[in-house]
């Protein structure tokens, strides 16, 4: 990454006296539309008639219009559905419609880069990505604050469209934070990798296995819970706030000694290989094929696994505990 933008980089020009269109109004979505109205932007949500999400966005204040009569004269359109939904959505609602010169932003690259839309010559196609869920995008924004967001050119049409990114950027926050410049590929893959090994796959099977080697081995399982779930925010905290310096300074030599003599144990040579395999698949295509052809086929398989894993007996425990917590906030939709 060659450079870091900032709040002083972007032009805010570039988004004057131009019509903003918000696709969607989930995480996102929802996030995105209120920091953009919030700075002063000129932006609509559009929405299929009937979706779930319509009372919501009016209750927020929108005048939600159809997706059709919503990118109709819009001068950025911004897709924020679902990935799965977004070809269909684009090809059908969006594109007839789009003008010559309009710009469409992506939160993801996925669409673009596995060829799923391939968007008129006509149109910019750009990228701004945060770096965090939609509930914190507002959160921060509301706080003064911004969440990291990185941007792409797919396609510049009009000759300014890395300008534009940058305004949108800007307008949601983005550059409170700092903005890095990326591709759509690299986004894509490092976003999904990150995802599947780390963050979601990685973490929540970490978490479990650790949770069942002690139930297994006759441990209480509240007690076992705090160990492998709860504390995990505690150390996340600290590597979010200052790296492993900072989480060794704060646990005891004890648990120096245990992380550093064993936990190349756990993520070992066998490990690194399973990860080097499942970017493979993300570089070649083969998980967006096959989560693609899953999601047109019923997305059967995807309910069941996650049907699997709310079942785990760990949802139980922490149900429980959690109740118990008067401090967590049981915020249905406050997703990651
Ligand atoms: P979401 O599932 O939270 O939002 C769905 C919204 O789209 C809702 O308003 C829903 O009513 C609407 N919708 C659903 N199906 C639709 C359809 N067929 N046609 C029209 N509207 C439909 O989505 P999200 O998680 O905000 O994801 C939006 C984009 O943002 C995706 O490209 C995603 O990869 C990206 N992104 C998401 C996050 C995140 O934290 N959720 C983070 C970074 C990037
Ligand atoms: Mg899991």
């Amino acid at each position: 990454m060659d450079k870091f933008f900032t709040e002083t980089d972007a032009n805010k020009e570039a988004l004057r006296d131009r019509r903003v269109v918000v696709l969607g109004y989930g995480s996102q979505g929802r996030g995105q539309a209120l920091n953009l109205r919030d700075s002063g932007v000129d932006v609509a949500v559009g929405l299929r008639s009937g979706g779930t999400t319509w009372a919501q966005a009016e209750g927020e204040g929108w005048e939600p219009v159809p997706v059709e009569t919503a990118v109709e004269g819009a001068d950025v359109v911004c897709l924020l559905v679902p990935d799965m939904d977004q070809p269909e959505l684009y090809q059908q609602h969006v594109a007839p419609h789009l003008k010559p010169g309009a710009a469409v932003v992506f939160a993801h690259g996925f669409n673009i880069h596995y060829d799923a839309i391939a968007p008129a010559d006509n149109v910019d196609v750009i990228m701004v990505a945060p770096k965090g869920p939609g509930a914190l995008v507002r959160e921060q924004f509301e706080q003064g604050r911004g969440v990291p967001c990185l941007f792409a050119v797919h396609q510049d049409a009009t000759g300014s469209a890395a300008e534009l990114a940058l305004a949108y950027a800007d307008a949601i926050g983005g550059t409170r934070a700092g903005v890095m410049q990326t591709t759509f590929r690299e986004e894509t893959e490092t976003d999904l990798f990150g995802e599947q090994a780390v963050l979601c796959g990685g973490a929540t099977e970490l978490v479990c296995a650790g949770w069942e080697t002690l139930v297994e081995a006759g441990y209480d399982p509240q007690l076992a819970y705090f160990e492998c779930l709860h504390e995990l925010k505690l150390i996340v905290d600290l590597l979010y706030e200052g790296g492993l310096a900072r989480m060794h300074k704060f646990v005891s030599d004890t648990a120096k000694y245990g992380d550093l003599s064993r936990g190349k144990r756990v993520i070992d040579e066998q490990t690194r290989q399973r990860m080097k395999e499942i970017l493979a698949e993300i570089q070649d295509g083969r998980f967006a094929k096959e989560w693609r052809e899953e999601h047109a086929t019923g997305s059967k398989n995807y309910h069941a696994m996650l049907q699997a894993d709310l079942d785990h007996p760990i949802e139980q425990v922490g149900q429980q505990l959690r109740s118990r917590f008067a401090w967590i906030r049981q915020e249905e939709g406050a997703t990651a």
